[in-house]
């Protein structure tokens, strides 16, 4: 049955905007870039759900404050130069 606005309970409904809200904290696993083996070919810059990889003279440079460590950059690196390593490891 669908609820009305005002009957969905305000608990997992965030009303602080992302800005503030530094999603990147909730991460249990960072990925981490071996640049000395990156080929430059965006990809994880493309898969990223979180749009929080930029790309520096054609490398990647993550947005730790943002990226929620789903590990999808690393699946899909050709050179499988990321690696996922759990919060507080390195
Ligand atoms: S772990 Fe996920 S959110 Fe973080 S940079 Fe990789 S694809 Fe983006
Ligand atoms: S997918 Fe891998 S090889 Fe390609 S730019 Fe990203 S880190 Fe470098």
């Amino acid at each position: 049955m669908t609820k009305s606005y005002e009957e969905i309970p305000l608990t997992p409904i965030s009303d602080t905007p992302s800005t503030i809200n530094l999603t990147g904290y909730w991460r249990v696993m960072r990925p981490v870039v071996d640049k000395s083996k990156c080929k430059k070919c965006t990809i994880c810059w493309k898969f990223c759900p979180d749009g929080v990889i930029k790309l520096v003279d054609g490398e990647p440079v993550i947005d730790l404050q943002y990226c929620k460590g789903c590990g999808v950059c690393s699946f899909e690196c050709p050179a499988k130069c990321i690696i996922m390593v759990k919060e507080g490891d390195l």
